[in-house]
């Protein structure tokens, strides 16, 4: 297990996600977003935007992906 925060994956809070692999924290991140915006919060209507336009965009998102799997990577294992 690793842990990566929603900062971490573009988002404006410092919760925590946690997963075997980035899929997993990347697929708890989108999680994380679409709840805290459907129970009001306004400070993570961008970070879930782009996450939507990433799903959207495969090309584009790919650099962002990329990116997600290089720092979980990089991660101690807890
Ligand atoms: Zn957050």
């Amino acid at each position: 297990m690793k842990t990566m925060t929603c900062q971490q994956l573009g988002g404006p809070c410092d919760v925590v996600l946690r997963g075997d692999s980035a899929d997993d924290v990347i697929k708890a991140q989108d999680k994380h977003l679409h709840e805290v915006v459907a129970s009001g919060d306004a400070t993570h209507d961008e970070a879930l935007k782009a996450m939507k336009g990433r799903w959207k965009r495969p090309l584009s998102g790919m650099a962002w992906y990329r990116k997600a799997k290089r720092d979980f990577a990089a991660l101690p294992d807890d």
